[in-house]
């Protein structure tokens, strides 16, 4: 397996671009980038964001979609078989797992898939697409470690370059609805695969709206995809903030951005009318859509995917 790069956010990582650079304070770690921000014609309301159920219907072009000229519509779900080819630590818990797949395999950026491995047979796992789909059939995810967990322990601690995967999919209605209205996105963890799947697909069809980043990890050395988010965030046509918060980094220490616990920074970086989507672990979904819904964010525009295991499953008699 690769060892994890460096920790390292670059001390410039706040970039301007263009003249109209935001005002305000910028923070090293908070990252800016304002160019002209394109409309989009179509503006369709959020669907409710935690149905896992597949919805049957076409597929459309996701730039059509994004601009609201079409539905947003779900690819049928199917079971593909693949190998792995990348296993790469990024953290001392989260592991990039490549996987080149037999056949192209359409998803909506944001969405999951089930997926198993031949050397756990009949155990599968559900995992957020990290990346856009690429045009080589090649997908991504992000594995943290869950302690005792047997699925994310073996991807984690053991060499599975090579192995037999399956993956069944897609499903799930996390997926960047159409809209002009900013964007906060908010991901803890593991949480950043979907999210940063949506910002670069967005990216690929023009899509121009503020965006706002709050992405929660405990310690500085739990920061990962940095160089994904920055160059992301370059290329992107309206303001793009980045705000890193730690909560378990220790006092005293050189981080010089924010710290403690993700939600508690949501309140002071909404802007007026945003849509907010949120992925991550249960506990920080829920307290942040608290606190959302307490700062008069409608439902319908708030879109939240739980990363939920065995363990938060409630047991039935
Ligand atoms: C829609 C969705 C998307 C997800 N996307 C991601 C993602 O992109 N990245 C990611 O890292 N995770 C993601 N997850 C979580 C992931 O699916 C797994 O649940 C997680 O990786 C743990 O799997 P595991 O096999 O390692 O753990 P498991 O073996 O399933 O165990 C998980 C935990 O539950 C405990 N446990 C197991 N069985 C029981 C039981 N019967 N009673 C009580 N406790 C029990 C274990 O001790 C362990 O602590 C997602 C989950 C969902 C629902």
């Amino acid at each position: 397996m690769n060892p994890p790069p460096p920790s390292p956010l670059p001390v410039d990582f706040a970039v301007r671009r263009g003249a109209d650079a935001v005002n305000g304070k910028v923070g090293a770690f908070e990252l800016f980038l304002l160019a002209q921000a394109q409309s989009h014609d179509g503006l369709e309301h959020a669907i409710d964001r935690e149905s896992r159920q597949q919805r049957p219907g076409h597929t459309h072009g996701a730039a059509d979609q994004l601009r609201g000229k079409t539905h947003p519509a779900q690819a049928a779900k199917r079971r593909v078989e693949g190998r792995v080819i990348g296993q790469d630590r990024l953290t001392s818990d989260i592991v990039r797992l490549r996987v080149q797949l037999d056949e192209s395999f359409p998803y909506k950026a944001g969405q999951f898939a089930n997926i198993g491995i031949a050397s756990q047979p009949g155990v599968s796992r559900s995992y957020s697409f990290a990346t856009a789909v690429q045009p080589d059939a090649q997908v991504s995810f992000f594995v943290r470690k869950v302690p005792d967990g047997q699925f994310s322990s073996l991807i984690n601690d053991a060499n599975v370059l090579g192995q037999a995967m399956s993956i069944e999919g897609p499903m799930g209605d996390f997926w960047l609805r159409p809209a002009e209205a900013p964007l906060l996105l908010i991901a803890g963890g593991s949480g950043l695969a979907p999210v940063l799947a949506m910002l670069q697909d967005a990216l690929n069809n023009g899509v121009g709206r503020p965006v706002t980043l709050l992405f929660g990890a405990r310690r500085e050395g739990d920061l990962y995809a940095l160089d994904a988010i920055q160059a992301i965030a370059r290329q992107w046509p309206a303001a793009f903030r980045f705000v890193p918060v730690l909560s378990q980094e220790p006092e005293g220490s050189a981080w010089p951005g924010l710290r403690g616990l993700v939600t508690d920074q949501l309140a002071a970086h909404l802007q007026d009318g945003a849509h907010a989507y949120l992925c991550g672990p249960p506990a920080m979904i829920d307290s942040a859509v608290n606190v959302l819904r307490d700062h008069g964010v409608p439902r319908e525009h708030i879109h939240a995917d739980r990363f939920t295991t065995q363990q938060d499953v409630p047991v039935t008699a």
